[in-house]
């Protein structure tokens, strides 16, 4: 019970990733989600689509990758809404969908898709979802359900060529974050369907441990993921600020 007399709901996780399809949140912030899990944090991921307009396998296979994918990244709940894949809007109806699991799981954080991007479903999950965030601290939408607004919305930038707000270090989880990835076998490996269009298995590895070392690199460390925040960081200890300036 907290002052006011109401039940406090106990929290189902501490990190949410919210996504527009599986295996984005494997390619941007898989291993960030491996590192909080191995500091004891509840993590959780949210696909908004279920991938029937993809190339290669069916909805039922990629469920099935995406719950192995899961597994390996250690995270403690993943669902998936039934937004249209390659056609998702931010619309009211969507965004109250993502309320009712916001105010589920009530995460302090949540990692959203950078809002600039090739493919238009991640741009529109960026707005998507933080309008989602807004609207789920609000007590008058969905009255029924308790209102709970996440504290920090950072938002994963691995897809956009933009300089990043900080980096994570994730070179204890580059070979496990990989693992994820690959579990994606009706996506990623070596097959005729969609073979102009998507990249040979063996390049996989070579490039995503490619970008991950680059993004290592800004912040002096072996393998790092990249996020942006447009709120300002806070400094206690200027002794303590980490990074190497020369
Ligand atoms: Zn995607």
């Amino acid at each position: 019970m907290n002052s006011a007399g109401s039940i406090e709901v106990a929290a189902a996780c501490d990190v949410l990733a919210i996504a527009a399809h599986r295996d984005d949140v494997e390619q941007t912030c898989g291993g960030t989600l491996l590192r909080m899990a191995s500091r004891g944090l509840r993590t959780a991921i949210l696909d908004l689509t279920r991938g029937e307009a993809g190339t290669r396998g069916t909805a039922g296979d990629r469920e099935r990758e995406a719950n192995e994918a899961a597994r390996i990244l250690g995270v403690g709940w993943r669902d998936a809404l039934d937004l249209p894949d390659g056609a998702i809007e931010n619309t009211l109806e969507n965004r109250i969908k993502i309320v009712r699991v916001l105010r589920r799981l009530r995460p302090r954080v949540v990692i959203l898709p950078y809002w600039q991007a090739r493919h238009p479903d991640h741009s529109i999950v960026a707005a998507l979802g933080y309008e989602a965030c807004f609207l789920s601290g609000l007590a008058r939408v969905e009255a029924d359900a308790a209102p709970h607004r996440p504290f920090k919305i950072v938002y994963a930038s691995l897809y956009a060529d933009v300089r990043p707000s900080f980096v994570v270090d994730i070179t204890a989880f580059i070979e496990q974050r990989h693992a994820a990835l690959m579990a994606y076998r009706s996506q990623y490996t070596n097959q005729a369907a969609g073979s102009g269009l998507f990249v040979p298995e063996e390049e996989i590895r070579e490039r995503t441990f490619a970008e991950a070392r680059h993004y290592g690199l800004l912040a002096g460390v072996k393998y790092g993921e990249p996020f942006i925040q447009k709120e300002v960081g806070l400094v206690d200890d200027l002794t303590l600020i980490p990074v190497l300036s020369i």
